[in-house]
């Protein structure tokens, strides 16, 4: 899978995405991540990519036609409403991070990792011009509720989350499975009686779990006991274990989900 990350710091990317499981997917061919430096898309001799706000108000706005030109450069042709669902058919989806956009979750990053290719555009200053949400980005993303200086760090969340779901990314193919956000296969003896009488579908209301804790050596710290169950051999005792554990926290952490 591509990834192309449209900014105005390519340098910031050089950390974030060098290590783990996305540097060997670049090593490994998995994922090819590129970098474009949206002010080599300016005419002008100071490389301008933001202006100031019709209407009046604070901060600077980056320009609609340096974004234009470098996705069209990077596609080798031009782009328009019209042309956006070819593009998403053809497995291309261009996102605009944005703290207004749609919330970004393992359902998208899902939904991504079986694209070709996925161009990101990282806003700055007060935000973006919005004929590129309109006109060039066919998705608007935005990682969570609170707002960023850039676009930078949401691209990356979303190129980690993405890169992580392509085949072959994981040493264990089955840890994307059994994560949290994942739809467990069997929650019928979790469900309340009322539920599993009414015929009521978990998956169908898209229930998620979050992930179980995990313990490793010692079995003992500072006083601190690793759960007996985990250390009895019991596998179908750790697993009810587990899925109970699972449905605690996630009721405790998260009972929106
Ligand atoms: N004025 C905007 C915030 C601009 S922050 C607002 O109130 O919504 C500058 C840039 O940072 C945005 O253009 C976007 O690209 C990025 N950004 C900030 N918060 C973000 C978030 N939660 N998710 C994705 N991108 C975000």
């Amino acid at each position: 899978m591509r990834f192309d990350l449209i900014t105005i710091f390519p340098e910031f990317f050089a950390g974030p995405l060098d290590h783990g499981i996305v540097h060997r997917a670049k090593e490994a061919g998995i994922a090819e991540i590129h970098v474009q430096d949206l002010r080599e898309f300016t005419k002008d001799r100071h490389r301008t990519v933001d202006d100031r706000p019709f209407g009046g108000g604070e901060g600077m706005v980056l320009k609609p036609e340096p974004l234009f030109e470098a996705v069209e450069s990077l596609l080798g042709h031009g782009v328009g409403d019209a042309e956006k669902r070819l593009l998403s058919e053809a497995g291309t989806t261009i996102v605009l991070m944005s703290a207004a956009g749609r919330l970004f979750t393992q359902e998208t990053a899902r939904r991504y990792a079986k694209l070709e290719r996925l161009i990101l555009i990282c806003g700055r200053y007060e935000g973006v011009d919005e004929r590129v949400a309109e006109f060039l980005a066919t998705d608007e993303i935005s990682v969570g509720d609170y707002v960023l200086s850039g676009g930078e760090l949401p691209a990356a969340i979303v190129v980690d989350a993405v890169t992580r779901l392509l085949p072959g990314a994981l040493g264990n193919e089955a840890s994307t499975q059994n994560e949290s956000f994942s739809q467990p296969d069997d929650l019928s003896d979790q469900l309340p009686l009322i539920a599993r009488n009414s015929g009521y579908s978990p998956l169908a209301t898209r229930h998620r779990l979050l992930d179980f804790p995990h313990y490793t050596r010692p079995a003992e710290y500072r006083g601190w006991k690793v759960p007996d169950v985990l250390i009895s051999g019991h596998h179908a005792e750790v697993a009810k274990w587990r899925r109970q554990q699972a449905s605690e926290k996630t009721r405790r952490n998260r009972p929106d989900l």
